[in-house]
């Protein structure tokens, strides 16, 4: 990680690693505010605003080591990319995220190509889930 910034050019801050270590260590999607307490937790003396949180995510980003996923009138959940690239369906109710899986997403994609249309990458599918949907009859 510090190998592939320096090869970009960047300077391999403390931040940067500790951002991309706090994500790699949660192995889930976080959200710029969860992101800031896991480091918070990790480093108590620091005071890392959202700023420099949200500019260290999109150089993490340009690197390739990040993917942020987008909610419609939500904040952007962040990811390592170590699991590859894939889709998310995101329950509207209750938040509960779920990977999609690669494949479906490129049938889905394809099937949407059909249509003349194209879906924005990293935007997740909202709807509903099997525990919120059986809570609403
Ligand atoms: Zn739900
Ligand atoms: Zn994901």
């Amino acid at each position: 990680m510090r190998t592939l910034l320096h090869r970009h050019g960047h300077a391999a801050t403390t931040r940067r690693a500790a951002a991309y270590e706090a994500l790699l260590r949660a192995n889930d999607h976080l959200c710029v505010e969860h992101l800031l307490e896991a480091i918070a937790r990790d480093h108590p003396d620091w005071h890392m605003n959202k700023t420099t949180a949200y500019r260290t995510l999109s150089l993490l980003g340009d690197l390739g080591l990040v993917s942020a996923m987008e909610l419609p009138g939500e904040r952007a959940q962040y990811e390592v990319t170590l699991h590859g690239p894939h889709g998310h369906i995101v329950c509207r109710e209750c938040g509960r995220l779920r990977d999609l899986d690669p494949d479906v997403l490129a049938q889905l994609n394809d099937l949407v190509a059909d249509q003349d249309f194209r879906t924005d990458p990293g935007q997740a599918i909202v709807g509903l889930c099997d525990a919120c949907a059986a809570a609403a009859t």
